[in-house]
């Protein structure tokens, strides 16, 4: 299982696919991306495999954003509406996800009584959490963290939000997740090998940090919201 971000000036497709194809190796039912325009967010995901997934993205489709997932299932079988990017109610926001959210059934009860899940994921909770927390006035920023500090279990995450200037959110606790750096774009990858086809600049992340990805920025903070500052370091080829 694996995730790949790109925010750049490029199309974004051809980047996650190949970056998910790159992840192969450590297994996968599934495969998903999300693209981001002046549109919106469109989402193509497939059972089966990358190859699979292929065949329904829609390559008229272009965005300099996006996300994407091969998914290891624990929480639903592998199918296509258990496959991921999620999305919320409305699909304001689109977020993958791998881990395992341990307190997935009693965040559902305290805060999602009157929503309306469509997967058996326990990824689907956390885009919904992060929605409810929007609705009741607080920032995508805030909500993300506020869903962060909720969540029990381990995750590597990255969210996009529809109505925010371009930015992937990620944060990542017990799973692997790193950002690398380029000319006028960033990435976020669970191994540098997935991009480096297009950077070997990366910053690692600790558990319970989330970033902001910007096309030319990166903003790295603690749950508290401490801005927190680290160098990059150079991924080796064979790596
Ligand atoms: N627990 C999530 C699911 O079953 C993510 C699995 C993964 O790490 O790919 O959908």
């Amino acid at each position: 299982c694996g995730i790949v971000g790109y925010i750049g000036l490029n199309d974004s497709k051809e980047i996650l696919l190949k970056g998910l194809e790159k992840l192969e190796y450590r297994g996968y039912d599934s495969a998903g991306i999300a693209v981001k325009n002046e549109n919106g967010v469109a989402v193509f995901k497939e059972k089966g495999r990358i190859a699979d997934l292929r065949s329904v993205v829609d390559n008229s489709v272009e965005g300099s954003v996006g996300i994407g997932h091969t998914r290891w299932a624990t929480h639903g079988a592998p199918s296509h509406v258990n496959a991921h990017p999620h999305q919320s109610t409305t699909e304001r926001f689109t977020l993958v996800h791998n881990g395992v959210i341990e307190n997935y059934s009693q965040l559902k009860r305290e805060y999602l009584a009157s929503v309306e899940l469509v997967s058996e994921t326990d990824t689907e909770v956390i885009v919904q959490l992060i929605e409810t927390f929007v609705n009741q006035g607080l920032s995508t920023e805030e909500a993300f963290q506020k869903a962060l500090k909720e969540l029990k279990g381990s995750y590597a995450i990255a969210l996009l939000d529809n109505q925010q200037e371009d930015t992937i959110f990620v944060a990542k606790n017990k799973s692997p997740l790193l950002v690398g750096l380029g000319e006028n774009f960033n990435v976020v990858a669970s191994d540098a090998m997935a991009m480096l086809q297009v950077t070997d600049q990366y910053v690692e992340l600790m558990d319970k940090e989330m970033v902001i990805v910007k096309q030319d920025e990166v903003i790295i903070k603690n749950l508290d919201g401490k801005t927190m500052t680290r160098s990059p370091y150079t991924a080796e080829l064979d790596a």
